[in-house]
């Protein structure tokens, strides 16, 4: 399976991750724009099983998201830089994009857009969702 490694912005924290993700998005609800300062979360999402923390100890944040499980964000102590968040209720990681080394994916949809600012920028071609997609669970 394919490795793809990311780290944080002083270095401190790497992890890798194995294999395709289920799923890239861009999370627009208002938790990921301060996260970010930014209009958006560019998030790979990745199974659990899949992803370790390859080199020093992260932080960790949560909250309690819309599905009433946990939302842990995993970040670095020392440059704040936030690596992941593990969505509790689906059993995947959602890994921030801009840690990867190489990025090569790609958005493909767009969700919480109805807590998008109203100078979000959205990428043509990709499906956009008020909150989830159905089905998605939260
Ligand atoms: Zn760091
Ligand atoms: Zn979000």
């Amino acid at each position: 399976m394919e490795e793809h490694i990311g780290s944080c912005c002083c270095g401190d924290i790497e992890y890798c991750f194995k294999g395709d993700p289920i799923n890239s998005i861009f999370c627009y609800c208002s938790e990921c724009q301060s996260l970010t300062g930014s209009d958006k979360w560019f998030g790979i999402w990745v199974p659990k099983d899949n992803f370790n923390f390859t080199k020093g100890a992260p932080s960790t944040y949560s909250r309690v998201g819309d599905s009433g499980k946990k939302v842990n964000y995993q970040f670095c102590g020392n440059c704040s830089t936030t690596l992941c968040a593990e969505i509790t209720v689906g059993k995947f990681n959602s890994v921030s994009a801009t840690s990867l080394k190489n990025n090569k994916f790609s958005p493909k949809m767009s969700i919480y857009t109805s807590s998008a600012p109203s100078w979000a920028l959205f990428p043509e071609n990709v499906p956009k969702f008020d909150i989830l997609p159905p089905g998605m669970g939260g």
